[in-house]
């Protein structure tokens, strides 16, 4: 029988791995420089932990986790985004001191069983990061200018960053309350499951993706208008200090989100090449959550990428990563014994080598060298066996020169280390 994956995940092949490890490190230098460490927190935890953290009447808590007992009966989760298990570890590593702030970042696979559809698995990678210890909004205003320096790194053209507040525990009750009373008089056109968010989670209702919903939800009272007086003076500085910093927004305050925990500044990034799926990232405060998870108050604030989207929006001449290899041809078994040698002390000296272990003719080992993008290719037959010396080629200028076997790796090391190779 043919064993076929799961539905809804994908593997990443080695022709586009690339991607995901140029995301990661430039990301990584972005992050470090930023201040953030990371942080590898573990890929199943309490399905509790979720439960109380991303809210009962959510989607990914009602619906998408992979929940399972273990055999002592304990109900388990596979971890549906990062941010509930970064805070669980910093609480029970009591890592959160009042007056002092912490940045930390994690990257690794999430689970949802969603529908699969384009841009949408059920195992996703993130990359994400969040700050502790702080409501100054100056901190949001940081993060949202490091995705959008991120973002100029990676070299992705066309995303637009949308901000909004959603209010704190003072002013929230009251809009919530407003909203739902509005929803109420629009159920006729909602969907069933608007109208049942309209009692359990009215916002969530503003991010219904169906068209009658949209439209019936038009005119819903906007999460603005409501907002306290600390609440509107932290957004006015949020966006003056984005102004300064020229990071271009657009304010939506229909953008919520679909976790529970945010308070005040919530943000998403999308692009305009993606289509249906068409958020990148998206994150934003969180004020109440460590305390609410039994850690001491504490403000936060945090996003995260998918990394399957970013990685669709890559431009294809990114792909610079891999240093251009040395490639050894060898032809004929008495040239093919001296190679396993050359190699181990050409990688000894940090050159990237490769070469041909089938025996294969000149001409297909050439063809093979170009397909690997070699800057050089080395020819051992056994005229240059008898000579005592490699033929060197150089692929892009396809001059050829005869260096003497002898001090061949010395030779290699100096000429590739010339080119930055
Ligand atoms: P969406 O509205 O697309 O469902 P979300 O609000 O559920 O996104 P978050 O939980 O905020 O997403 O996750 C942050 C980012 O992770 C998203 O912006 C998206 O790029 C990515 N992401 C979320 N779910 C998936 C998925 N099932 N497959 C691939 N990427 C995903
Ligand atoms: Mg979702």
């Amino acid at each position: 029988m043919k064993i076929s994956s799961v539905r809804g995940v994908k593997d990443i092949l080695p022709e586009e791995v690339w991607k995901w490890q140029f995301i990661e490190s430039v990301s990584q230098r972005i992050m470090e420089d930023y201040g953030f460490t990371e942080i590898r927190i573990p890929v199943f935890e309490y399905t509790e932990l979720f439960a109380r953290s991303i809210g009962q009447e959510t989607d990914i808590v009602e619906k998408e986790m992979y929940t399972f007992q273990d055999s002592k009966g304990e109900s388990l989760s596979l971890r549906p985004e990062g941010t509930a298990g970064v805070v669980r570890a910093c609480i029970s590593h009591r890592r959160l001191q009042p007056d002092s702030v912490s940045k930390l970042y994690y990257s690794g696979p999430m689970f949802r069983h969603e529908r699969p559809q384009k841009g949408r698995y059920r195992q996703f990678y993130q990359i994400g990061a969040e700050v502790f210890g702080t409501d100054n909004p100056w901190v949001d205003a940081e993060i949202l200018s490091m995705l959008h320096l991120l973002f100029q790194r990676l070299g992705i053209p066309g995303t637009t960053l949308q901000i909004n507040s959603l209010g704190c525990t003072d002013c929230r009750p009251a809009y919530r309350k407003a909203l739902q009373e509005f929803l109420v008089q629009e159920e006729a056109a909602l969907c069933t499951d608007c109208r049942r968010r309209t009692q359990t989670n009215p916002l969530r209702v503003l991010d219904c993706k169906r068209p009658d919903c949209k439209e019936a939800t038009q005119g819903a009272p906007s999460v603005l208008a409501s907002l306290c007086r600390d609440c509107m003076a932290h957004f006015e500085a949020v966006k003056e200090a984005l102004g300064l910093m020229g990071v271009p927004y657009e304010v939506n305050a229909r953008l919520v989100r679909g976790l529970d925990y945010y308070t005040r500044t919530t943000f998403e990034l999308l692009s305009d090449q993606l289509g249906a799926q068409n958020a990148v990232a998206a994150g934003g405060r969180y004020d109440g959550l460590v305390e609410q998870l039994g850690g001491p108050p504490t403000p936060a604030i945090g996003f995260a990428l998918g990394m399957e989207r970013l990685a669709t929006l890559l431009p294809e001449e990114t792909n610079h990563s891999r240093a251009k290899p040395l490639y050894l041809a060898p032809l004929g078994e008495a040239a093919m014994e001296r190679v396993p040698v050359l190699l181990h002390k050409l990688r000894a000296r940090g050159i990237a080598v490769q070469t041909d272990y089938l025996g294969k003719s000149l001409k297909s080992q050439m063809r093979q060298a170009d397909r690997m993008g070699a800057a050089y290719v080395g020819i051992l037959g056994e005229d240059e066996l008898s000579d005592g010396v490699i033929l060197l080629r150089n692929m892009e200028t396809k001059a050829q020169t005869k260096v003497p076997l002898e001090g061949f790796v010395d030779q290699i090391a100096e000429t590739m280390s010339g080119e930055g190779a």
